[in-house]
C-alpha cells in the first residue's frame, strides 16, 4: 500500500471512531479561538479551557482586550505557561486587530501570521476551525502520529517538512478533518510515552507497532550475579555496553566483546533493543516567541 492510500485508510478508520474531530478549545468567536490558540502554545487545552471563561467575562470582544492593559491580562492568564510573553502577545495582537483589521479576526492566513503571537501553526489552526482554511498545521502530536505510521519521510524532522509530506499524501479538503483526526488520536490513544496499542484501530497499518512486536521476549533464567547483561549472540555475561547506531540509525547497546546488539537486562530479563520513536526534542513547538515554528 502506497502512502497516499494508506493515508486515506488511517483517516477513514479515525474517522469511524472519533465522531467528532475538533478542536478542544471551547470559543465561540474568531476571537475567542485565536486568544485560546495563543494560550495553548506549551500548554494543555484543558487548562486554557479553565482560565478562558473569566478572560472572556472581562474582556468579551477584541476592543475590550485592546484597552486592557498588559498586567490585568497577566493577572487572570497567571496559570498559564509563559504568562508574561503571552499577555503582551495578546494586547499586541488585539490592537492591531483593532487599529488595522477594523475589529475583525482576519480570515486570510498570511495577515493572521503578521498579528504578535501569531505564528504559521496558530494561523492554520485559527484559520482551518474559525473560517474553515483548509490547513494542516503540525503541532506535537501531529508530527509524533505522522511519523509512527510512517506518513512522511523519516528526515522530514521539522513542522513545516512534515507538514509538506502530509500535503503531499492526504487529499486537499481533507486536510484540517486529517489535522484534528490525528491531534486526538495522539492525545489520547497515540501517547508519547506509552501508546495504547493494544485496542488501536490501526495497528496493522502501523509500522512502529509491527517493529515493537518484533523484539524478542523477556528471557528467563538470567543469573545478575554473573552480570548485568547477557549477550543472546555469544551466550556470555557482561557488565557494561557500549553505544552504536544500527542500520535504521537508532542508537542501540552493544556487547563490549562481539559487539552484538542482542543484549537482556539480567534484571529484567527484557531486550536492550529500542524501537526508534519520533519524539519532539527542542524544536520550538508552541515556544510564543518563535515565529518560526509557530505558536
Ligand atoms: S498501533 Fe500504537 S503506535 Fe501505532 S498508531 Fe496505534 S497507538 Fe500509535
Amino acid at each position: 500500500m502506497g502512502r497516499k492510500e494508506r493515508a486515506r485508510e488511517i483517516i477513514s478508520r479515525l474517522s469511524a471512531v472519533i465522531s467528532d474531530p475538533v478542536t478542544e478549545l471551547v470559543h465561540e468567536s474568531p476571537y475567542e479561538l485565536l486568544v485560546s490558540v495563543i494560550l495553548s502554545a506549551q500548554c494543555t487545552d484543558e487548562r486554557v479551557n479553565r482560565v478562558t471563561p473569566a478572560l472572556f467575562r472581562l474582556f468579551p470582544d477584541v476592543h475590550a482586550l485592546a484597552e486592557g492593559s498588559v498586567p490585568e491580562i497577566r493577572q487572570l492568564i497567571a496559570s498559564i505557561t509563559f504568562p508574561n510573553n503571552k499577555a503582551r502577545h495578546l494586547s499586541g495582537m488585539a490592537s492591531k486587530v483593532v487599529t488595522e483589521f477594523g475589529g475583525e479576526v482576519p480570515a486570510d492566513l498570511q495577515l493572521l501570521e503578521t498579528l504578535p503571537g501569531v505564528g504559521r501553526k496558530t494561523a492554520q489552526v485559527v484559520g482551518g476551525a474559525a473560517f474553515g482554511i483548509d490547513s494542516m498545521p503540525v503541532d506535537t502530536h501531529v508530527f509524533r502520529v505522522a511519523h509512527r505510521l510512517q506518513l512522511v519521510r523519516p528526515s522530514s524532522d521539522t513542522p513545516d517538512a512534515v507538514e509538506r509530506d502530509l500535503r503531499r499524501v492526504i487529499k486537499a479538503g481533507e486536510l484540517s478533518t486529517a489535522h484534528h483526526l490525528f491531534i486526538l488520536h495522539g492525545r489520547y490513544r497515540c501517547t508519547a510515552r506509552s501508546p495504547d496499542c493494544e485496542p488501536c484501530v490501526l495497528r496493522n497499518l502501523c509500522p512502529q507497532w509491527q517493529a515493537v512486536r518484533l523484539l524478542p521476549e523477556p528471557m528467563t533464567g538470567l543469573s545478575r550475579n554473573k552480570g548485568r547483561f547477557w549477550c543472546g549472540t555469544r551466550k556470555h555475561y557482561v557488565d557494561h555496553t557500549v553505544p552504536r547506531v544500527d542500520r535504521a540509525g537508532a542508537q542501540q547497546e552493544s556487547c563490549p566483546r562481539c559487539g552484538s546488539m542482542n543484549l537482556f537486562d539480567c534484571k529484567t530479563g527484557r531486550t536492550l533493543r529500542r524501537v526508534p520513536d519520533v519524539r519532539i526534542g527542542d524544536m520550538g513547538f508552541g515556544r510564543p516567541d518563535d515565529r518560526k515554528h509557530a505558536s
